[in-house]
């Protein structure tokens, strides 16, 4: 399939400390200089548009973090031949930040809240505060986005109790409320195995709460997602089923982190790093042909791959 999706991490700050993602010992960020600069940052993006990509997804870490983020999506947006730009945050920054970042040319916003239970939330994101996530959740809502997304990562006996609430969502915004199957990455979410909470089982709890759900066919953003919409409702559910359903076949993305490393599949290995040639002034040209290689290679990989079975999130981004 050609490669037209980039999930590109901006940095491996976070605000928040994610028990299904944040490393249990996070010994310290990377250094300043370890992270690529704005301009890197837009050169590499631009490469990777010539080479095919249409779309473009922000991510970490926390994205917001990121110094000058409106400058910075300002730049990407710039980019001929982009058609998408979007965002992945845990909105705890997002009040404030909702409307400008529309306004610099950011297309599409995806936030992940996993509970609606301030002491859930102490549990799941160990600091943050649930009300600033859930007002930059409505702070984008009413911003003109294109489209909205809540990434809410069910875990079984933590917050499986709150399904049918969040799929109410769905019904009372224009929200797609997106159940995303947990998976095991590091050794800190490795010991929460027993959360292990199956698209089935949540489809099941959200049928026993409002009825037979009807599929709807997945949109050019959906991705991996299967859709389905209530009668009614203004927003759509949706399931990622990273775990019981394989969907390598059908995915066209490629991820590079916030130091410039390219992982053609989140479960390969960086096969080329990017910083030394944007730091050695390598034109366009050179960075688009080593692209287009890095491309070829994602064939190469799927689930099956992961060599060591462990994925840092929250420095290659989500
Ligand atoms: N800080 C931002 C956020 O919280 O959305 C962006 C980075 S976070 C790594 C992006 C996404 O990764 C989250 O929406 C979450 O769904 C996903 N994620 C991280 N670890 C995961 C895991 N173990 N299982 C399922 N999803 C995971």
């Amino acid at each position: 399939m050609a490669i037209d999706y980039l999930r590109l991490s901006l940095t491996d700050r976070c605000n928040l400390n994610c028990i299904y993602c944040t490393p249990l010992e996070k010994s310290g960020y990377l250094a300043h200089g370890d992270l690529l600069r704005h301009e890197e940052l837009a050169r590499a993006a631009a490469a990777f548009v010539r080479a095919g990509v249409k779309k473009i997804r922000l991510t970490g870490g926390e994205p917001l973090l990121k110094k000058n983020i409106l400058e910075l999506v300002r730049m990407l947006k710039a980019i001929p031949g982009l058609q998408e730009l979007a965002l992945t945050t845990n909105g705890v920054l997002l009040k404030d930040l909702a409307v400008p970042l529309r306004e610099a040319g950011m297309n599409r916003v995806n936030i992940s809240l996993n509970t609606l239970i301030p002491a859930t939330y102490k549990q799941i994101t160990g600091s943050g505060s649930l009300e600033d996530a859930w007002d930059g959740l409505m702070a984008s809502l009413r911003a003109g986005f294109s489209e909205v997304k809540l990434n809410f990562v069910v875990m079984k006996r933590i917050n499986d109790a709150e399904i049918p609430e969040f799929a109410r969502l769905s019904m009372d915004f224009p929200l797609s409320v997106r159940f995303i199957e947990f998976f095991p990455t590091n050794e800190r979410s490795k010991n929460l195995k027993h959360a292990l909470f199956t698209t089935a089982e949540t489809r099941k709890r959200i049928e026993d709460a409002y009825g037979p759900l009807q599929q709807v066919p997945s949109g050019p953003t959906d991705g991996p997602a299967r859709v389905f919409k209530r009668p009614g409702a203004k927003g759509k559910i949706g399931f990622i089923s990273g775990r019981s359903d394989y969907f390598c076949g059908a995915c066209t993305r490629v991820r590079m982190d916030c130091t410039g490393k390219v992982y053609p599949c989140l479960f390969s290995p960086s096969t080329h790093t990017l910083r030394d040639h944007l730091r050695a002034g390598a034109d366009e040209e050179t960075l688009v042909e080593l692209i287009k290689k890095i491309f070829l290679v994602k064939s190469k990989y799927n689930k099956d791959s992961a060599s060591s079975g462990h994925i840092e999130m929250s420095s290659m981004g989500g």
